[in-house]
């Protein structure tokens, strides 16, 4: 390591102080220039930007910046020019093309600082061929109407707001979700700001104000809306300053909303305190009824397979009879906890009744089901469960597993199957996964 350090040392001291001059300036990825201000002859270009024009650096350096500009043609002009990046503190953001020796031309963004050296003033101009990115915009404009489609598709709806103009776009589909036709006019930015939810409003608007002003990436909120009916609907809405004026502030914001109700309403649900068991937390048999019917509807829709596990604590009798029944308490809860730490955010666990629970897994295949039951199974046998005073309890447990639709299309049937193969995992000798079969 050292060594390295000592060679590049002695490598930099060889450059000398023709180090950036001559390699890296000259080797830069983008044209260097530097200007007179008053002349607007080059000083001094790097390697790239004599032979991105096709010429040498004597054909270069000593010309007017006017013979490579094609939209700049004259003295008055340059002057007037000069005098705004004078005036600047940021740099001059100037797209333009740059003319080769043979007459083509190709696309530039160049960027200009005001230089002051010992007391001469410069400018440093950086040019940037932008051939590239002018293809990919073409590219983009030519499949603009895909875009807006496949987005508007994804999406519960879009909108763009013309902030100079004061205006709102918004789509057909959003309008809908609303309860408004497609012909009704919304371009008014209060139909947005008058359908936030007063207790949202305040946040809402405070957020998308952070990202108009630059101090975030992208604007996002979660709030209810409402519709045309009165009532409130939870919405995921995102969006992003899509074009900027001359002076950097945003005139248009342009984002897209998806309709969360659905999952809102779950996740009040299940934060509600009548949903769980009180004793171990996980959610009660009335919730794990509701949740399976609405994963049969869903996968009915899908075509997905999801899986019913049934699990029953192995002798758990005789860990009442050993340690006594509170202890029994305790490890039913410290149980919940270690299968909740190996499940998806997706999986559910639920306490169908004392020490018998019931897991729900969506969203998996088939061939998977035992593998993860399995693999749950393994983590109690190896974790034991340490009481307060140290005592360490040994836990095994029995599943049965069903799978929707193979092995039944309604929860009753799924439910019975899994218990049956559950039984079958004791009747093997216990500690075991059983998948269900006929
Ligand atoms: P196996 O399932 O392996 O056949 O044996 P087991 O001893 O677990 O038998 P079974 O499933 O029939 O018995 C369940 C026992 O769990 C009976 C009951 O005392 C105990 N139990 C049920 N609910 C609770 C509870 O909330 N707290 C405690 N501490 N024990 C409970
Ligand atoms: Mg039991
Ligand atoms: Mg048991």
């Amino acid at each position: 390591m050292k060594k390295s350090i000592e060679g590049v040392d002695k490598a930099c001291s060889s450059f000398s102080s023709n180090l950036l001059s001559t390699y890296l300036l000259h080797e830069l990825p983008d044209a260097i220039f530097l200007i007179d201000p008053v002349s607007s002859n080059i000083i001094y270009a790097n390697k790239l930007a004599y032979e991105s024009l096709g010429m040498t650096e004597e054909e270069v350096v000593n010309h007017s910046v006017m013979s490579l500009q094609e939209a700049v043609v004259n003295q008055p002009q340059w002057s007037e020019i000069a005098e705004v990046i004078t005036r600047k503190k940021k740099p001059y953001v100037f797209i333009g093309r740059h003319q080769r020796k043979d007459g083509s031309c190709f696309p530039v963004e160049v960027r200009t600082t005001n230089l002051y050296h010992e007391g001469v003033h410069f400018f440093l101009s950086v040019a940037r061929d932008v051939t590239f990115r002018q293809v990919i915009d073409e590219e983009m404009e030519a499949h603009k109407h895909s875009l807006w489609y496949a987005l508007n598709e994804a999406s519960d709806g879009l909108w763009e707001w013309n902030i100079a103009q004061d205006s709102l776009f918004v789509s057909p589909k959003l309008k809908q979700m609303r309860g408004y036709g497609p012909e009704e006019d919304a371009s008014k930015v209060d139909f947005w700001i008058e359908g936030i939810h007063p207790d949202d409003k305040h946040r809402v608007l405070a957020v998308m104000q952070e990202h108009l002003q630059g101090r975030t990436d992208k604007f996002e909120a979660k709030y209810r809306l409402r519709t045309r009916a009165g009532h409130f609907i939870w919405v995921n809405d995102k969006g992003k300053v899509s074009q900027r004026g001359e002076d950097g502030k945003p005139t248009l914001v342009a984002g897209m909303v998806q309709n969360v109700t659905d999952q809102v309403t779950l996740q009040e649900r299940l934060e509600n305190q009548a949903a769980r068991d009180e004793l171990t937390g996980a959610l009660n048999r009335r919730v794990c009824r509701e949740i399976l019917e609405e994963q049969v509807t869903a996968s009915r829709i899908s075509g997905k397979s999801f899986a019913v596990v049934f699990i029953d604590i192995d002798y758990f009798k005789s860990i009442n009879d050993q340690y006594g029944h509170q202890v029994g308490d305790v490890v039913l809860k410290a149980f919940v906890n270690k299968v909740e730490e190996h499940l998806r955010e997706s999986d559910f666990i639920f306490r169908w009744g004392g020490e018998e629970f019931l897991l729900l897994l969506p969203h998996l295949d088939e061939s998977k089901h035992f593998r993860v039951a399995d693999k749950i199974r393994q983590t109690i046998e190896d974790n034991r469960i340490i009481l307060g005073d140290k005592t360490e309890v040994a836990l095994t447990v029995s599943m049965g597993v069903s799978t929707y639709p193979s092995q039944g299309s309604t929860i009753e049937q799924l439910i019975e199957k899994a218990d049956i193969a559950m039984y079958r995992a004791k009747a093997n000798g216990r500690n075991k996964v059983e998948l269900y079969s006929d």
